[in-house]
This record gives structure tokens, C-alpha cells and sequence, in this order.
């Protein structure tokens, strides 16, 4: 019986076609981190299980059901990384990067959590993570912001994603939020989901994200966070506001907004898509100073977010943003004795001519007709043409496969090289 032997479910292949559209995307985000002057940290995929529960928290979706957990060969427990925050503060403590210092970072990977698949949501799905220390904002606060809007702008998608803001306040101030808060659920408890009862003794911020739209309504009439929130907080979170003003960058001001996460404080953000149907947020993150310290560094400041590349990708090429280029530029073909090394010899001097050059050459043999339906095939722009006769001469034939009027030039390489570029560049 033949093997079959099938990828797991929600783990995709992204193939060729596809990988030349993430290819185009991650270029125009690494240059646009580069441009802000981030630098690029590469971590493990694999962590140690303790990491991840400890920054992210006990009683989280991530971690109660949707970690990839498991002992290695020596009893360890180690779990695939689910996000990405995490390790880099590890990593951050671990090399002393932070002390004393601050750090504007980035990576780029993929995270894994054991979700039910659907569009948009995937059990090995990619990020773009962005972190920074040292930094107690709210000017930093500003700039991711401001690099993502960026970053939308760039791939002509501004128009199609919204900001929502929202500040959680520090430690304490959340505190004395989530005491009135519990009072209050507790009260309304038989008109609960069981989602949210035990969430009301386990993590009650997060009965404020619920989907549940009776439990919404109900919410209206819980005490709200906002009003437990100091001056300090309100005048840190006022600034960012101010600064996106002045930037022209919209947003609404959603005190729904408490983020999957346990970690954060003061900011946090998402960018959300009208366009993407219920997998609706890019992106999303914001502030989380105390991380640091709970991983065991000085006390400190810690600022990110997550991009989805999965979800923005979709909106692209849904919104009609994104096509593949074609990855063939020019096909050599070539027939004739002991031709195989000449015409090696030719593409690769084509290449070192013009290095930005796609240069396919045929292998494989076969006559001319059916090596030109290939180049065809492929959509090369020209064909480079090396039969005996280019062989004796030290010659190529040219010939420009998009223009019906073209007749075959024969020239030195070189002279292939120019006429090529000439041609490209109108
Ligand atoms: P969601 O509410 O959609 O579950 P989340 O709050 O769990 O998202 P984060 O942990 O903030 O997501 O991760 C940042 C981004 O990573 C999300 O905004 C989304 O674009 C992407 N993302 C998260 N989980 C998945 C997944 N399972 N598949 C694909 N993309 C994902
Ligand atoms: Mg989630």
C-alpha cells in the first residue's frame, strides 16, 4: 500500500507561487524597520515550557489549550514557541542586552498554537514581532505605532485598516479595577457564559473581550477601567493620543481592548480589517514593562507588537494589492554539439552582467521549437538563442519574445547584456 503521508492540519506548505508574494512583502517590512532603525534578533523556535507560562500566564487561551507542549529526550518540558515576546525578553536578559541600554529590535518567524484551523487562523502561522527596551514612552509608544501605519501605507492598504486604542493602566490601578469588576460579575453570575464564570475568578479582565453578545450588552453596565486609571496614566496615554494627531493617524478609543495577553499595561493597540471577515486583527500590541522584571531582570520598560503575516497577506491579495512577479527574466536555449558547456558559461555570464537578471538556462536537451514553448511557458521576456554556429563564434543570438516585431540579433554578450538592460529600463 503507498504511503500517504499528509502535512499536519493547520500547518501549511507555502509554495513556490506563494512564497514569491511573502518574499515581496517581508522585503518592504525589513525595509521599512530598517529605515526606523531596528535591529533583527533571531530566537529558538523551542523554549522552555516554564517561559512561556510564566510571561504569558497560567490562565490564558495560549496557555490552558493552545501550546504545542512536550518532554524532550532528557524529561525536559519544552514547548514550541507560541509568540514571540517571550524569548526575546529571555534572550534580552540572558546576554544583558537591556542593562542599561535600550534596544529597538525585530523578527520575523514562525509560531505555533494548537487552534482550531479555519481562514485566517492557522496552528504554524508567522509573525513579525517588534520590541523595545529601555524606553518609558510615550513617545515609543507613538513610534510602533507609527511604524505600522507605515508599514500599511507602503502596501497601499492604509485605507482598509483601523486602529483601536486603549490603555490598561499600571499594576495597581488594575488592581482595584478588577476588584469592582469581580463585585459586579459575581452579581450578574446566572447571566454568564461558562466561558466567563471561570474567567471571572481566573482572569475577569478578559470577560471584558468576549464575543458573547448578551454578555457585551450586560458589560455596558460594568464599572469602567477608565475610571480607575491615575493622572499619570491618563497623561501618558493623552501624549500618545496627541502624537498620533499630529501624525494623522486615526483611530477609536475602545476600553473593550484588554488584549490575549497577561503581560501588558498602559497602551495597547490593534489594527483591525473590515475585509478579513472574523480573523479581522493584523496586528495587535502595546506596552508591558513589568515582563522584564517577572523574568527575572531589573525593574524596566518593554514595549511591542505581533503583525500576522498569514492575515496580512490574505487582505492583500484579497484587496487586489499583491501579484507574483514572474521569476524568469530570460530563458537560454541552446541546441547542438558539446553546446551544455557553452551555454552554462553564457547564463552565468549574463548574470555577473546584469545581476538583477532572472536567467533560466534550458537543461535537458530537445530541439529549439520545444525549448521556445517553454520559455513561453514561463513568460520570459527574451531569449538568449546559442546554437554550433554562437558556439564557433564566441556569439549569442537576442531576442525579445514580447515583441511580435523582434528579429534574432546576433551579438556578443555583452552586447545581449546592454540591449537587455536598455530594453528593461523603458
Ligand atoms: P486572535 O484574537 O485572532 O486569536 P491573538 O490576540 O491571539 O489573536 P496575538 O497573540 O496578539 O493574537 O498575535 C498577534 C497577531 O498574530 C494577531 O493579530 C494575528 O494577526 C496573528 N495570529 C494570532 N494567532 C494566529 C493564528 N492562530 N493563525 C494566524 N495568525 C494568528
Ligand atoms: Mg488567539
Amino acid at each position: 500500500m503507498a504511503l500517504n503521508i499528509q502535512a499536519i492540519r493547520g500547518m501549511n506548505d507555502i509554495l513556490p507561487d506563494e512564497t514569491n508574494l511573502w518574499q515581496k512583502v517581508e522585503k518592504i517590512l525589513r525595509e521599512t524597520l530598517a529605515q526606523f532603525s531596528y535591529s533583527e534578533i533571531r530566537m529558538p523556535i523551542v523554549e522552555k515550557t516554564n517561559l512561556f507560562s510564566r510571561a504569558i500566564g497560567e490562565v490564558t487561551d495560549v496557555v490552558e489549550k493552545e501550546m504545542y507542549t512536550f518532554e524532550d529526550r532528557s524529561g525536559d518540558s519544552l514547548s514550541l514557541r507560541p509568540e514571540g515576546t517571550a524569548g526575546c525578553v529571555r534572550a534580552c536578559l540572558e546576554h544583558n542586552l537591556t542593562y542599561n541600554q535600550e534596544q529597538r529590535l525585530w523578527y520575523m518567524g514562525p509560531m505555533f498554537r494548537h487552534e482550531r484551523p479555519q481562514k485566517g487562523r492557522y496552528r504554524q502561522f508567522h509573525q513579525l514581532g517588534v520590541e523595545c527596551f529601555g524606553l518609558q514612552g510615550p513617545d515609543i509608544d507613538a513610534e510602533i505605532i507609527i511604524l505600522t501605519a507605515t508599514l500599511w501605507k507602503k502596501l497601499g492598504i492604509d485605507q482598509h485598516l483601523q486602529l483601536q486604542i486603549n490603555t490598561l493602566g499600571q499594576a495597581n490601578e488594575r488592581a482595584a479595577y478588577k476588584e469592582s469588576l469581580v463585585k459586579f460579575l459575581e452579581a450578574n453570575f446566572d447571566k454568564l457564559d461558562e466561558d466567563c464564570k471561570r474567567r471571572t475568578h481566573t482572569n475577569p479582565l478578559r470577560v471584558l473581550d468576549t464575543k458573547n453578545e448578551d454578555i457585551q450588552k450586560l458589560l455596558e453596565q460594568a464599572p469602567k477601567l477608565f475610571d480607575y486609571l491615575g493622572e499619570e496614566t491618563k497623561a501618558h496615554f493623552n501624549n500618545v493620543l496627541s502624537i498620533l494627531d499630529h501624525m494623522g493617524i486615526k483611530y477609536e478609543i475602545n476600553q473593550k481592548l484588554v488584549r490575549g495577553l497577561d503581560y501588558y499595561n498602559l497602551t495597547v493597540f490593534e489594527w483591525v480589517s473590515d475585509a478579513l471577515g472574523a480573523q479581522a486583527t493584523v496586528c495587535g500590541g502595546g506596552r508591558y514593562d513589568g515582563l522584564l522584571e517577572l523574568l527575572g531582570g531589573n525593574q524596566g520598560y518593554g514595549l511591542g507588537f505581533g503583525l500576522g503575516l498569514e492575515r496580512l497577506i490574505l487582505l492583500l491579495t484579497t484587496l487586489g494589492k499583491l501579484e507574483a512577479d514572474n521569476n524568469v527574466d530570460v530563458y537560454v536555449v541552446s541546441s547542438g554539439n558539446n553546446i551544455e558547456a557553452y551555454s552554462a558559461k553564457i547564463a552565468c555570464q549574463l548574470r555577473d552582467l546584469v545581476p538583477n537578471l532572472k536567467v533560466r538556462n534550458h537543461c535537458g536537451g530537445g530541439n529549439f521549437k520545444r525549448q521556445f514553448k517553454k520559455a513561453d511557458k514561463l513568460q520570459a521576456r527574451f531569449a538568449i538563442i546559442l546554437g554550433e554556429q554562437e558556439l564557433q563564434e564566441g556569439l549569442v543570438g537576442l531576442k525579445d519574445l514580447r515583441d511580435a516585431n523582434s528579429v534574432q540579433q546576433s551579438c556578443s554578450i555583452q552586447e545581449a547584456a546592454l540591449t537587455i538592460k536598455s530594453l528593461l529600463s523603458k
